[in-house]
């Protein structure tokens, strides 16, 4: 039996995702491809309930970083200046991004640990007038941290800023405000929270937000992909397997009750974790009202390194996963996306207990 993936994606997939990457070969420049691709694309919008008229999901082949770089280095207009938040690894990386392509920056940056202080985006927002867009991380994977996306959007609204969120690791779990109008894009992967492969990547935008692009590169034109998906084809070759993937983990996320439910499933799970965890006396990173559903930081023991715990839970069965960056020898997080079950918490809650006490 393989290992439980406890880290932030890849996940350990369900037998009928596994399964449907063995569906036929198909070329990519057929209807049989056009109309899986359509599927997916209506199956992404449904997930948050959108409009289709409203919204499009702009498919790639890549890793979430694909996506992230796709929206940011082709929503950002010309004249436009971003304003980039960071308060860990990811916030980081749309820094490095929007430099690489030469995009006027403005940064905030916050310690890893700390939210996001609105009252100082406001200010900066207002003393540099230039900013016509904003990035986000939702949920910050570097700490677990679940950045508090309402208020931050109401100051950019009030400001006239549109924002570009990072939802790579919480899109099809946590909730996600997408009724704010000034929240124009989304990134996100197949392989988080929607229980797919890696190699599928998306962008949820809104469709007037393509109207004044700016692309910077060719293949990450997120405009290109969003315009020829709309006329069933594809700018280049896409990965049919991950495709067939998640269409399928789609499917199986709808079945299970959709975002909603699996929202509340990943907090049962968590919950059970942190109670064991916390009562051997390990300290989580953050208090929990302030972590996602999706994956919580905790303190390592001082008799037990991460190599140590890391290999006592991966001969029991279980991968866990380090801390980032400054944090690296610090910290291990687990993360609750993937098939799970019940049994597998238990079986992970022993592991724990038998490794730590
Ligand atoms: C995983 C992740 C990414 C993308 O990482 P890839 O390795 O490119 O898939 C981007 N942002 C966040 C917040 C993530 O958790």
């Amino acid at each position: 039996m393989s290992a439980i993936l406890l880290n932030p994606g890849p996940v350990t997939l369900s037998q009928r995702v596994r399964e449907a990457m063995l569906s036929a070969d198909l070329c990519h420049r057929e209807p049989e491809f056009a109309s899986l691709q359509s599927a997916i694309r209506r199956k992404l919008i449904d997930v948050y309930n959108l409009e289709e008229t409203t919204w499009a999901a702009g498919l790639l082949t890549g890793s979430g970083t694909a996506a992230v770089e796709a929206m940011i280095s082709t929503l950002v207009p010309g004249d436009g200046k971003l304003l980039s938040i960071e308060n860990g690894v990811y916030g980081e990386r749309i820094s490095k991004i929007a430099e690489q392509y030469g995009i006027p920056l403005a940064v905030a940056n916050f310690e890893w640990t700390a939210p996001i202080d609105v009252a100082q985006i406001d200010r900066q927002l207002g003393e540099d007038q230039t900013i016509t867009h904003l990035a986000v991380i939702h949920h910050e994977t570097t700490t677990g941290r679940l950045n508090d996306l309402s208020a931050l959007l109401e100051v950019c609204q009030h400001r006239n800023v549109k924002v570009l969120l990072d939802g790579v690791s919480s899109f099809g779990a946590e909730d996600i405000p997408f009724e704010y109008e000034n929240l124009i894009a989304c990134a996100a992967t197949a392989n988080k929270c929607l229980h797919g492969v890696p190699g599928t990547a998306f962008v949820m935008v809104r469709r007037d937000a393509l109207d004044q692009v700016h692309p910077r590169n060719l293949y990450l034109n997120l405009k290109s992909y969003v315009d020829a998906q709309d006329n069933n084809g594809t700018p280049f070759t896409q990965s049919v397997q991950t495709f067939y993937a998640l269409d399928e983990a789609l499917n199986e996320l709808n079945d299970e009750g959709g975002q909603p439910a699996r929202l509340s499933l990943y907090r049962q799970r968590m919950s059970e974790i942190r109670t064991v965890l916390t009562g051997l006396g390990i300290k989580p990173l953050l208090d929990a009202q302030d972590c996602s559903a999706v994956l919580h930081a905790y303190h390592l023991p001082t008799n037990c390194d991460y190599a140590k715990l890391h290999d006592a839970l991966k001969a029991a069965g279980f991968i866990i996963y380090a801390g980032q960056g400054e944090f690296a020898k610090s910290l291990f997080r687990i993360s609750m996306m993937g098939q799970i079950s019940s049994d597998d918490i238990a079986r992970l809650a022993a592991a724990f207990t038998a490794t730590l006490s």
